[in-house]
């Protein structure tokens, strides 16, 4: 192993001192892989001083949170052309500064995985890190594997990967296959390569087209429960409701990588990020999800983050300020308008799927219900100010809020422009009118924004901005639910049956609904109990939903329920009789059945958007 290795170093120098060019030519070993260990050859472009930074990044785009990619770097060394060793000092986690670097050729070093990082306290979200599983996957988050020279992060970046004849390396990169075992991609910088992932693994996608836009989905499911050609059949009437929202997509191509982790991947507890998700890129997302078999979950699951992910090519990539436009990867300077990029997103993301026929009023009612609920946890804050402290605390313990009053602030923008243009020019007209003023090259100034908004549509645009967005008061709901012909309760007293306090969530590394948030309750229950039947029936993901809804949360009599959990091993059964209760609902969300016609054609034009 170690020999062929010594190979390729050797067709590295020859390469290097033929062909010594202004750009980063890159090699990452994917054949010799030990210890999930990867790794890294350079080809260093010229550098003019005696001193040279290798710099990994301390906080990507898209994460809005302090990692320090340096720390999975080990060994790091850098060579003259006689094969020398260059001095080389690590200044922080993230910098190597190399000595004669004029002299410098080549850096060679190995990259740890970031899955299986044991320093839970500083996790990277898995979509955001690096997963080197021999033979299996090799998740390539560029910036958790390359790094760039200070001063020179605008030169071109080739990289060539050894791998598997067996695997397929799915990217939105340029570039592909040179032989069964080799690859070559190309970015014109380092901004565009590390807003780029590549997964390798067997095989398995699926394409389909979108109006202008073609889609590629790359799986992998360890265990084959899910396939591309599965995910393709969600995606087609996300991919045609986002088509009709956006009219022409802003791009040509796309790529959804998936990763399904099946119960031998370890996810650890860690405060704020953690569990499934996504991160977004300009021209493709990077998913880690369960591998459960569960259709209607992962179907569920699978449209409501893709739409979210997708969205992002309206905003960041078409949409941004100079904060991200020339990203520091070092000391970023956040830019104030998390309400934009994550909010707007995410209220787009349901929309769209309201406007494309895919959820019903309801169904949309009750996700701005969980919104209210879920934003109701966090601490009242400036969400600019919030957004330009976010690396930092008290910040980013609040960062998930962006998902939850974020996406308010969307959806209480677009009542008042429904209101105020009479339905004629909502939030979705806005942005577009924004994307058509500004562009992927062409960043707005972060300090003007809603100045330059107000002045597009309202003074009282200007007046929530000022209020609710860069002030710490809420969203009155009552009033703005009203414009459409909503009715809005904080509060309401529901009769009906209970067992007390509990919640369910999934246990992830089983992949089993477990008992969570657990008060006092009739049945015994104690947190994280793995739920496996209620009244003999297995409760599966799939008809968890109904079990509730027939036998605990709308239980209609006073007839007892057994249920049969597992807790630390044993199983035990817990039978209970629940008890009459008035039942507390919150922010309750509905129509008004006596709603104008002025407010229904605000609905229609909300809602439809026609
Ligand atoms: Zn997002």
């Amino acid at each position: 192993m170690f020999k062929n290795l010594f190979t390729i170093f050797v067709v590295f120098i020859c390469q290097q001192t033929i062909f010594a060019q202004n750009k980063y030519a890159y090699t990452l070993d994917l054949q010799n892989v030990e210890n999930d260990q990867a790794k890294v050859f350079l080809a260093t472009p010229p550098i003019s001083s005696s001193t040279a930074v290798f710099q990994m990044p301390s906080v990507i785009p898209g994460s809005y949170s302090r990692k320090d990619y340096g720390r999975f770097v080990v060994d790091f060394k850098a060579f003259d052309a006689k094969g020398k060793e260059l001095p080389v000092k690590q200044r922080d986690k993230n910098a190597f500064v190399i000595s004669n670097a004029n002299q410098m050729v080549r850096v060679a070093y190995r990259v740890n995985d970031t899955w299986d990082d044991s320093d839970v306290s500083n996790f990277v979200f898995q979509p955001g890190g690096s997963n080197i599983e021999a033979d299996k996957n090799y998740s390539v988050n560029p910036h958790a594997f390359f790094g760039y020279f200070e001063g020179y992060k605008n030169l071109p970046i080739e990289l060539r990967v050894l791998k598997p004849a067996a695997m397929y390396g799915a990217t939105p990169l340029d570039g592909g296959r040179v032989n069964p075992t080799e690859d070559l991609f190309k970015s014109p910088n380092y901004v565009q390569f590390v807003d780029s992932p590549i997964m390798y693994c067997k095989p398995d996608t699926a394409t389909f087209q979108v109006a202008n836009m073609h889609v590629m989905v790359s799986v992998y499911s360890p265990k084959g429960i899910i396939t591309a050609q599965q995910i393709k059949g969600y995606l087609e009437p996300i991919g045609a409701a986002l088509g009709q929202f956006f009219g022409t997509l802003p791009v040509n191509h796309y790529h959804f990588l998936m990763y399904f982790a099946g119960e031998d991947i370890e996810i650890p507890e860690v405060d704020g990020l953690s569990g499934f998700g996504a991160l977004e890129h300009s021209y493709s997302s990077f998913y880690f999800l369960p591998e459960i078999e569960m259709e209607q979950a992962i179907k569920g699951l699978v449209q409501d983050v893709c739409a979210h992910e997708f969205l992002h090519i309206l905003t960041p990539l078409n949409l941004h300020s100079e904060q991200i436009e020339d990203f520091n990867f070092v000391k970023p300077v956040m830019s104030r308008h998390l309400w934009l990029y994550e909010g707007v997103t995410e209220y787009f993301a349901h929309l769209s799927q309201m406007r494309g026929g895919i959820i019903t009023e309801e169904d949309f009612q009750n996700v701005i219900r969980e919104k209210i609920n879920g934003a109701s946890r966090f601490k009242p804050m400036s969400f600019t100010q919030m957004s330009q402290k976010i690396v930092d605390e008290p910040y980013q313990s609040q960062y998930l809020n962006v998902y939850e009053k974020g996406m308010l602030i969307g959806l209480a923008l677009d009542l008042q422009l429904t209101q105020l243009s009479n339905g004629k020019y909502g939030l979705r007209e806005l942005m577009l009118d924004l994307t058509k003023k500004y562009g992927p090259n062409k960043p707005f100034a972060d300090k003007n924004l809603i100045k330059e908004i107000t002045a597009m549509t309202y003074p009282a645009i200007g007046k929530f901005f000022k209020s609710v967005v860069s002030g710490k008061n809420e969203v009155d709901y009552k009033k703005l639910f009203d414009i459409i012909g909503w009715e809005y309760h904080l509060s309401e007293q529901v009769e009906g049956y209970s067992f007390g306090d509990f919640g369910i969530g999934i246990n992830g590394e089983r992949m089993k609904l477990m008992f969570s948030q657990v008060g006092k309750n009739k049945f015994g229950l104690q947190e994280n109990d793995i739920l496996l039947k209620m009244n003999d029936t297995e409760v599966t993901f799939e008809n968890a939903q109904m079990m509730f809804l027939t036998h605990i949360v709308g239980k209609k009599d006073d007839s007892p329920v057994t249920l049969t959990v597992e807790r630390e091993g044993a199983e035990q059964t817990l039978t209970a009789t629940p008890e009459t209760a008035t039942r507390t609902a919150k922010n309750v969300v509905r129509q008004n059945k006596n709603a104008s016609s002025e407010q229904v054609k605000l609905r229609q034009f909300l809602l439809i958007g026609k």
